[in-house]
C-alpha cells in the first residue's frame, strides 16, 4: 500500500486536498472523516495526532478512500453514514435529504410551544426526509404523540430507522392529502417542505448531486408550490390555536406570511431568523 500512515501527515494531505476541492471546511471534514475510519471521537484523533499514532494499511487505505470520496464532494454525512441534529445522531445515506442546521432552529419553536403542552399532544412532521425533525421532538418531548409523513420510499426506509426506536408513527403518503381522518386533531403542524424555486441552481455540488429533488425544489417559479400545499394542510389539521411552523428561503418570507394571513386562521404570524439572522421560518 502507499497510502500514507503517519497520522499527522495523513491529516494535512487531506486537508490541502479538500480546501483545493473547493471544500469550505477542510479541517473538521478531515478530522471526522480520521474518527469515523478509527472509530474514535474527533477529540481523539487530535490526541492520536500528538502522539504520533501510525494507521495500519487497512485504515491509511480506508482513510485515504473516504477523503478522495470526500474531494468528489460526496456528502460528509453521507460518508460517514450519520449526520448530528439536535441532539441526536441520525442515520442518513443516499436517498434522503441530509438534515441542516437552519432546521434545528426550527424544531426547536415547536420544542418550546410543546414543553407546556398537555400530555398526548399530536405533532405531525410533513415531508420528514430522515426524520430529523420528528425524532428531535419525540426526543426532546417525551409526553408528545408524534407522527411523521413521507412520500419518497428512499427517504421513508431512513425515517423508519431513525423513528422507530423512538416510537413516533411514520406514515407513507403525499402531505397534501395525509390524515384525512384526523382533521382539527393536531396541536402542532411542522414542516421543511421542499421550497427552492424550479430552474433555480443549488451552489453546493453536495446538494445538487446528493440530495434528492424531490426534497429540494417547490414545484413552481417562486419556490411556493409545495409550501403552500403544507400550509392549507397545516389549516385542516390543526386544532383551534394549534402551533404551526415552517421552514422556508428568506425571499419567501413575506409571500409565506400574506398566505397565512390570507387563511384568516392565525392571529399572531411571527417571522423567525436562523442563526445568521436571516428570516427562515414562520408560525
Ligand atoms: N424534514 C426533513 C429535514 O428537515 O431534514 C426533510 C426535509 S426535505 C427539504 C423535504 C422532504 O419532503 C423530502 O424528504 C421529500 O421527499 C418530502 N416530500 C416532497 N414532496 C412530498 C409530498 N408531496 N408529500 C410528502 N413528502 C414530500
Ligand atoms: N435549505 C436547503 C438548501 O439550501 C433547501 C431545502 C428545502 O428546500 N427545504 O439546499
Amino acid at each position: 500500500s502507499v497510502s500514507e500512515k503517519d497520522l499527522a501527515a495523513a491529516l494535512s494531505w487531506a486537508v490541502s486536498l479538500l480546501r483545493d476541492s473547493g471544500i469550505t471546511t477542510p479541517l473538521p471534514d478531515t478530522e471526522l472523516l480520521a474518527a469515523h475510519t478509527l472509530g474514535e471521537s474527533r477529540g481523539r484523533v487530535s490526541a492520536l495526532k500528538i502522539a504520533g499514532f501510525q494507521f495500519s494499511d487497512a485504515q491509511a487505505d480506508t482513510f485515504e478512500d473516504l477523503v478522495s470520496e470526500r474531494a468528489q464532494r460526496i456528502p460528509l454525512q453521507h460518508l460517514t453514514g450519520k449526520a448530528p441534529f439536535r441532539y441526536l445522531e441520525l442515520e442518513v445515506g443516499p436517498g434522503a435529504f441530509v438534515p441542516r442546521p437552519e432546521t434545528e432552529s426550527v424544531a426547536g419553536l415547536a420544542i418550546d410551544y410543546l414543553k407546556d403542552a398537555p400530555a398526548g399532544s399530536k405533532v405531525v412532521d410533513l415531508g420528514t426526509g430522515s426524520g430529523a425533525i420528528a425524532a428531535s421532538i419525540a426526543h426532546e418531548v417525551p409526553h408528545a404523540d408524534v407522527t411523521a409523513v413521507e412520500l419518497s420510499p428512499h427517504a421513508f426506509a431512513w425515517a423508519e430507522r431513525n423513528l422507530s426506536p423512538l416510537g413516533v408513527r411514520l406514515l407513507a403518503g403525499d402531505f397534501g392529502t395525509a390524515l384525512e381522518d384526523e382533521e382539527a386533531s393536531f396541536a402542532v403542524v411542522i414542516s421543511n417542505p421542499p421550497y427552492i424555486p424550479t430552474g433555480a441552481v443549488p451552489q453546493d455540488e453536495e446538494v445538487r448531486l446528493h440530495d434528492p429533488e424531490m426534497a429540494l425544489y417547490g414545484g413552481s417559479e417562486d419556490g411556493l408550490k409545495f409550501p403552500r400545499i403544507v400550509m392549507q394542510r397545516a389549516a385542516f389539521l390543526l386544532e383551534d390555536d394549534g402551533f404551526f411552523v415552517m421552514e422556508h428561503a428568506e425571499v419567501q418570507a413575506a409571500a409565506v406570511a400574506k398566505i397565512l394571513a390570507g387563511t384568516g386562521l392565525w392571529r399572531d404570524i411571527q417571522t423567525h431568523q436562523d442563526l445568521t439572522g436571516r428570516d427562515r421560518a414562520t408560525s
